[in-house]
Protein backbone atom coordinates (compact mmCIF):
# COMPACT_ATOMS: atom_id res chain seq x y z
CA UNK A 1 0.00 0.00 0.00
CA UNK A 2 1.03 3.72 -0.66
CA UNK A 3 1.61 5.87 2.08
CA UNK A 4 -1.09 8.08 0.29
CA UNK A 5 -3.63 5.44 1.32
CA UNK A 6 -3.07 6.72 5.10
CA UNK A 7 -4.32 9.99 4.36
CA UNK A 8 -7.39 8.48 3.21
CA UNK A 9 -7.51 6.43 6.21
CA UNK A 10 -6.84 8.59 8.72
CA UNK A 11 -7.81 12.28 9.61
CA UNK A 12 -3.79 12.92 10.30
CA UNK A 13 -0.85 11.09 10.06
CA UNK A 14 2.27 11.14 12.25
CA UNK A 15 6.01 9.96 11.13
CA UNK A 16 9.26 10.24 11.93
CA UNK A 17 12.52 10.88 9.99
CA UNK A 18 15.92 9.66 10.59
CA UNK A 19 18.71 9.57 8.43
CA UNK A 20 22.20 6.59 8.21
CA UNK A 21 24.94 7.03 10.27
CA UNK A 22 27.74 9.01 9.19
CA UNK A 23 30.68 6.37 7.06
CA UNK A 24 32.37 6.30 10.63
CA UNK A 25 29.29 4.66 12.45
CA UNK A 26 28.18 1.21 12.80
CA UNK A 27 24.28 0.64 11.29
CA UNK A 28 24.04 -0.44 14.77
CA UNK A 29 23.40 2.60 16.03
CA UNK A 30 20.40 3.75 13.44
CA UNK A 31 18.56 0.48 14.33
CA UNK A 32 18.48 1.13 17.92
CA UNK A 33 16.83 4.41 16.58
CA UNK A 34 14.39 2.09 14.35
CA UNK A 35 13.87 -0.36 16.95
CA UNK A 36 12.56 2.68 20.00
CA UNK A 37 10.61 4.69 16.84
CA UNK A 38 9.04 1.32 15.94
CA UNK A 39 7.54 1.39 19.43
CA UNK A 40 5.79 4.15 18.69
CA UNK A 41 3.54 3.03 16.35
CA UNK A 42 4.08 5.95 13.55
CA UNK A 43 2.01 5.62 10.33
CA UNK A 44 5.56 5.24 8.54
CA UNK A 45 9.06 6.53 9.13
CA UNK A 46 11.20 8.52 6.34
CA UNK A 47 15.25 7.31 5.79
CA UNK A 48 17.18 10.27 4.14
CA UNK A 49 19.47 10.15 1.59
CA UNK A 50 22.86 11.73 1.25
CA UNK A 51 24.10 12.12 -2.03
CA UNK A 52 27.48 12.69 -1.74
CA UNK A 53 28.89 10.06 0.60
CA UNK A 54 28.31 6.16 0.54
CA UNK A 55 25.91 6.59 2.73
CA UNK A 56 23.53 6.72 0.14
CA UNK A 57 23.58 3.41 -0.23
CA UNK A 58 21.97 2.71 3.53
CA UNK A 59 18.92 4.59 2.37
CA UNK A 60 17.71 1.31 1.00
CA UNK A 61 19.30 -0.97 3.24
CA UNK A 62 17.49 1.13 6.40
CA UNK A 63 14.14 1.25 4.47
CA UNK A 64 14.21 -2.34 3.83
CA UNK A 65 14.78 -3.04 7.76
CA UNK A 66 11.75 -0.56 8.33
CA UNK A 67 9.58 -2.07 6.17
CA UNK A 68 10.10 -6.14 6.03
CA UNK A 69 11.60 -6.58 9.78
CA UNK A 70 9.23 -3.94 11.67
CA UNK A 71 6.52 -3.94 9.24
CA UNK A 72 5.93 -0.33 8.85
CA UNK A 73 5.78 1.37 5.93
CA UNK A 74 8.97 3.39 4.84
CA UNK A 75 9.86 5.96 2.65
CA UNK A 76 12.75 5.98 1.06
CA UNK A 77 14.69 9.88 -0.15
CA UNK A 78 16.31 10.26 -3.28
CA UNK A 79 18.01 13.24 -4.19
CA UNK A 80 18.63 13.57 -8.14
CA UNK A 81 20.76 16.66 -9.17
CA UNK A 82 23.94 14.46 -9.02
CA UNK A 83 22.80 11.15 -10.11
CA UNK A 84 22.33 9.75 -14.15
CA UNK A 85 19.34 7.94 -14.92
CA UNK A 86 21.65 4.67 -14.19
CA UNK A 87 21.70 4.83 -11.08
CA UNK A 88 18.49 6.00 -10.17
CA UNK A 89 17.16 3.32 -11.79
CA UNK A 90 19.34 0.74 -9.76
CA UNK A 91 17.91 1.95 -6.79
CA UNK A 92 14.31 2.18 -7.97
CA UNK A 93 14.74 -1.28 -9.03
CA UNK A 94 16.27 -2.50 -5.40
CA UNK A 95 13.90 -0.45 -3.75
CA UNK A 96 11.19 -2.67 -5.60
CA UNK A 97 13.21 -6.05 -4.71
CA UNK A 98 12.66 -4.40 -1.03
CA UNK A 99 8.76 -4.36 -1.37
CA UNK A 100 9.16 -0.36 -0.97
CA UNK A 101 7.02 1.65 -2.99
CA UNK A 102 7.23 5.00 -1.73
CA UNK A 103 10.29 7.57 -2.39
CA UNK A 104 10.50 11.37 -1.49
CA UNK A 105 11.73 13.17 -4.67
CA UNK A 106 13.80 15.51 -4.20
CA UNK A 107 16.33 17.48 -6.45
CA UNK A 108 18.97 17.52 -3.44
CA UNK A 109 21.82 20.38 -3.06
CA UNK A 110 25.88 19.19 -4.72
CA UNK A 111 27.64 18.98 -1.05
CA UNK A 112 30.80 20.84 -0.82
CA UNK A 113 32.61 18.93 1.35
CA UNK A 114 32.60 15.59 -0.28
CA UNK A 115 34.73 15.18 -3.62
CA UNK A 116 32.40 13.26 -6.53
CA UNK A 117 31.66 13.80 -9.87
CA UNK A 118 28.34 15.48 -11.25
CA UNK A 119 26.90 13.71 -14.80
CA UNK A 120 28.13 16.09 -17.96
CA UNK A 121 25.58 17.38 -18.77
CA UNK A 122 23.04 16.95 -15.72
CA UNK A 123 20.27 14.31 -16.60
CA UNK A 124 17.96 16.14 -13.57
CA UNK A 125 17.93 19.63 -12.92
CA UNK A 126 14.73 19.76 -10.51
CA UNK A 127 12.81 17.08 -8.20
CA UNK A 128 9.95 17.77 -10.84
CA UNK A 129 12.17 15.70 -13.50
CA UNK A 130 12.44 13.60 -10.54
CA UNK A 131 8.82 12.59 -10.11
CA UNK A 132 7.66 12.26 -13.13
CA UNK A 133 10.57 9.83 -14.08
CA UNK A 134 9.81 8.43 -10.84
CA UNK A 135 6.45 8.12 -11.96
CA UNK A 136 7.08 6.56 -15.30
CA UNK A 137 9.06 3.41 -13.98
CA UNK A 138 6.15 1.50 -12.12
CA UNK A 139 3.70 1.91 -9.20
CA UNK A 140 5.56 4.56 -6.68
CA UNK A 141 3.88 6.42 -4.58
CA UNK A 142 6.01 9.56 -4.51
CA UNK A 143 5.86 12.14 -1.86
CA UNK A 144 7.86 16.18 -2.52
CA UNK A 145 8.92 18.58 -0.74
CA UNK A 146 7.70 22.30 -0.15
CA UNK A 147 8.88 25.24 1.90
CA UNK A 148 6.41 27.55 3.95
CA UNK A 149 8.93 30.01 3.76
CA UNK A 150 10.02 29.48 0.35
CA UNK A 151 13.07 27.63 -0.79
CA UNK A 152 16.33 29.32 -0.83
CA UNK A 153 17.13 29.63 -4.36
CA UNK A 154 14.07 31.09 -5.22
CA UNK A 155 13.94 34.94 -5.77
CA UNK A 156 10.36 34.68 -3.61
CA UNK A 157 7.73 32.72 -1.84
CA UNK A 158 5.43 32.81 -4.71
CA UNK A 159 7.95 31.98 -7.28
CA UNK A 160 9.08 28.81 -5.32
CA UNK A 161 5.00 27.65 -5.30
CA UNK A 162 4.65 28.10 -8.27
CA UNK A 163 7.29 25.65 -9.22
CA UNK A 164 5.43 23.39 -6.33
CA UNK A 165 2.38 23.85 -8.37
CA UNK A 166 4.24 22.10 -11.33
CA UNK A 167 5.43 19.28 -8.83
CA UNK A 168 2.22 18.69 -8.17
CA UNK A 169 0.54 18.29 -11.69
CA UNK A 170 2.97 15.56 -12.62
CA UNK A 171 1.51 13.61 -9.88
CA UNK A 172 3.11 14.00 -6.37
CA UNK A 173 0.82 12.17 -4.20
CA UNK A 174 1.41 14.08 -0.60
CA UNK A 175 3.90 16.95 0.84
CA UNK A 176 5.99 17.22 3.28
CA UNK A 177 6.82 20.47 4.61
CA UNK A 178 10.53 21.92 5.33
CA UNK A 179 10.77 22.74 9.32
CA UNK A 180 9.32 25.86 10.33
CA UNK A 181 9.13 27.92 13.77
CA UNK A 182 5.77 29.62 13.18
CA UNK A 183 2.90 27.98 12.30
CA UNK A 184 1.77 30.79 10.49
CA UNK A 185 3.68 30.43 7.57
CA UNK A 186 2.69 26.68 6.68
CA UNK A 187 -0.90 28.13 7.43
CA UNK A 188 -0.03 30.75 4.44
CA UNK A 189 0.93 27.96 2.32
CA UNK A 190 -1.84 25.69 3.27
CA UNK A 191 -4.37 28.14 2.11
CA UNK A 192 -2.48 29.23 -0.57
CA UNK A 193 -2.95 25.33 -2.25
CA UNK A 194 -6.29 25.11 -0.65
CA UNK A 195 -7.32 28.82 -2.84
CA UNK A 196 -5.91 26.87 -6.24
CA UNK A 197 -8.23 23.58 -5.42
CA UNK A 198 -5.11 21.46 -4.55
CA UNK A 199 -6.08 19.00 -2.24
CA UNK A 200 -2.61 16.67 -2.13
CA UNK A 201 -2.05 15.48 1.44
CA UNK A 202 0.34 18.00 3.60
CA UNK A 203 2.67 16.98 6.47
CA UNK A 204 3.99 19.31 8.70
CA UNK A 205 7.45 18.88 8.99
CA UNK A 206 8.42 19.98 12.47
CA UNK A 207 12.21 19.96 14.36
CA UNK A 208 12.66 20.02 18.13
CA UNK A 209 15.85 21.96 18.90
CA UNK A 210 17.65 20.49 21.87
CA UNK A 211 21.03 21.50 20.93
CA UNK A 212 21.98 25.16 20.71
CA UNK A 213 24.74 23.54 18.38
CA UNK A 214 22.39 22.68 16.17
CA UNK A 215 20.23 25.79 15.55
CA UNK A 216 22.44 28.16 13.73
CA UNK A 217 23.62 25.28 11.27
CA UNK A 218 19.67 24.04 10.89
CA UNK A 219 18.81 27.74 10.03
CA UNK A 220 21.43 28.62 7.39
CA UNK A 221 20.99 25.09 5.52
CA UNK A 222 17.02 25.29 5.32
CA UNK A 223 16.46 29.69 5.66
CA UNK A 224 13.56 29.18 8.45
CA UNK A 225 13.07 32.42 10.45
CA UNK A 226 13.50 32.18 14.26
CA UNK A 227 10.77 34.02 16.29
CA UNK A 228 12.02 36.20 18.86
CA UNK A 229 10.12 33.81 21.91
CA UNK A 230 12.27 30.56 20.50
CA UNK A 231 15.50 33.08 20.38
CA UNK A 232 14.75 34.30 24.09
CA UNK A 233 14.48 30.42 25.43
CA UNK A 234 18.11 29.86 23.28
CA UNK A 235 19.05 32.92 25.13
CA UNK A 236 17.96 31.79 28.48
CA UNK A 237 18.17 28.15 28.60
CA UNK A 238 21.53 27.68 25.77
CA UNK A 239 24.07 26.96 28.05
CA UNK A 240 21.82 24.09 30.00
CA UNK A 241 21.39 20.85 27.92
CA UNK A 242 18.49 19.60 29.76
CA UNK A 243 16.91 22.80 30.18
CA UNK A 244 16.94 23.30 26.17
CA UNK A 245 15.66 20.01 25.60
CA UNK A 246 13.01 20.38 27.62
CA UNK A 247 11.90 24.03 26.89
CA UNK A 248 12.43 22.56 22.30
CA UNK A 249 10.06 19.60 23.34
CA UNK A 250 7.60 21.97 24.65
CA UNK A 251 8.07 24.33 22.06
CA UNK A 252 7.37 21.46 19.33
CA UNK A 253 4.57 19.91 21.36
CA UNK A 254 2.88 23.55 21.31
CA UNK A 255 3.62 24.44 17.81
CA UNK A 256 2.20 20.36 16.95
CA UNK A 257 -1.11 20.96 19.07
CA UNK A 258 -2.51 23.99 17.31
CA UNK A 259 -1.85 22.18 13.56
CA UNK A 260 -3.56 19.55 14.78
CA UNK A 261 -6.01 22.03 16.14
CA UNK A 262 -6.38 23.47 12.97
CA UNK A 263 -6.84 20.32 10.95
CA UNK A 264 -3.16 19.60 9.57
CA UNK A 265 -3.06 16.26 7.00
CA UNK A 266 -0.37 15.10 9.15
CA UNK A 267 3.12 15.64 11.74
CA UNK A 268 6.26 14.83 10.39
CA UNK A 269 8.89 14.50 12.74
CA UNK A 270 12.50 15.03 11.90
CA UNK A 271 13.66 12.95 14.93
CA UNK A 272 17.02 13.64 14.28
CA UNK A 273 17.89 9.87 15.19
CA UNK A 274 16.72 11.10 18.90
CA UNK A 275 14.03 8.36 19.86
CA UNK A 276 13.80 9.77 23.25
CA UNK A 277 13.25 13.37 22.06
CA UNK A 278 9.94 11.78 19.47
CA UNK A 279 8.87 9.54 22.80
CA UNK A 280 8.38 12.21 24.94
CA UNK A 281 6.64 14.59 22.05
CA UNK A 282 4.41 11.08 21.10
CA UNK A 283 3.77 10.90 24.83
CA UNK A 284 2.24 14.73 24.77
CA UNK A 285 0.26 14.22 21.69
CA UNK A 286 -1.07 11.07 21.85
CA UNK A 287 -4.50 11.33 23.24
CA UNK A 288 -5.13 14.56 20.68
CA UNK A 289 -4.20 12.46 18.03
CA UNK A 290 -6.08 9.52 19.23
CA UNK A 291 -9.06 11.71 19.70
CA UNK A 292 -8.71 13.45 15.82
CA UNK A 293 -8.86 9.44 14.55
CA UNK A 294 -11.32 8.29 16.78
CA UNK A 295 -9.17 5.86 18.45
CA UNK A 296 -10.30 5.27 22.19
P1 LIG B 1 13.18 21.40 -6.24
O1 LIG B 1 11.75 21.06 -6.11
O2 LIG B 1 13.84 21.03 -7.53
O3 LIG B 1 13.33 22.97 -6.00
C1 LIG B 1 14.62 23.56 -5.93
C2 LIG B 1 14.52 25.01 -6.40
O4 LIG B 1 14.20 25.03 -7.80
C3 LIG B 1 13.38 25.80 -5.73
O5 LIG B 1 13.82 27.11 -5.59
C4 LIG B 1 12.22 25.68 -6.70
O6 LIG B 1 11.34 26.78 -6.61
C5 LIG B 1 12.93 25.64 -8.05
N1 LIG B 1 12.23 24.77 -9.02
C6 LIG B 1 11.62 23.58 -8.76
N2 LIG B 1 11.15 23.04 -9.90
C7 LIG B 1 11.47 23.90 -10.88
C8 LIG B 1 11.28 23.89 -12.29
N3 LIG B 1 10.67 22.87 -12.90
N4 LIG B 1 11.77 24.94 -13.02
C9 LIG B 1 12.40 25.96 -12.41
N5 LIG B 1 12.62 26.02 -11.07
C10 LIG B 1 12.17 25.00 -10.32
N6 LIG B 1 18.34 16.74 0.95
C11 LIG B 1 19.14 15.65 0.82
O7 LIG B 1 20.25 15.76 0.28
N7 LIG B 1 18.74 14.42 1.28
C12 LIG B 1 17.53 14.22 1.87
O8 LIG B 1 17.20 13.12 2.26
C13 LIG B 1 16.66 15.37 2.02
N8 LIG B 1 15.43 15.24 2.58
C14 LIG B 1 14.58 16.32 2.63
C15 LIG B 1 13.30 16.16 3.15
C16 LIG B 1 12.41 17.24 3.23
C17 LIG B 1 11.02 17.04 3.76
C18 LIG B 1 12.84 18.53 2.78
C19 LIG B 1 11.91 19.71 2.89
C20 LIG B 1 14.12 18.69 2.27
C21 LIG B 1 15.00 17.61 2.18
N9 LIG B 1 16.28 17.74 1.64
C22 LIG B 1 17.11 16.64 1.53
C23 LIG B 1 16.78 19.05 1.22
C24 LIG B 1 16.51 19.31 -0.28
O9 LIG B 1 17.24 18.41 -1.06
C25 LIG B 1 16.90 20.76 -0.57
O10 LIG B 1 16.02 21.64 0.05
C26 LIG B 1 17.08 21.11 -2.03
O11 LIG B 1 17.71 22.39 -2.10
C27 LIG B 1 15.79 21.23 -2.83
O12 LIG B 1 15.18 20.04 -3.04
P2 LIG B 1 13.71 20.01 -3.72
O13 LIG B 1 13.39 18.62 -4.02
O14 LIG B 1 12.74 20.79 -2.93
O15 LIG B 1 14.07 20.81 -5.09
Amino acid sequence: MGINEKFKEKNTVISFEIFPPKETSSLNTVYNTVDALAHLHPDYISVTYGAGGTSKNKTVEISSIIKNKYNIDSLAHLTCISSCKNEIDEILFNLQENNINNVLALRGDIPHDVVFSIPNPIEFNYSSDLISYVKSKGDFCVAAACYPEGHLDSPTKESDWENLQYKINLGTDFLISQLFFENKYFYQLNDHLKEKGINTPLQAGIMPITNKAQINKIISLCGAKLPKRYENIINKFGDSPQALQDAGIAYATEQIIDLLANGVDGIHIYTMNKPEIAKQIVRNISSVVNSINNIY
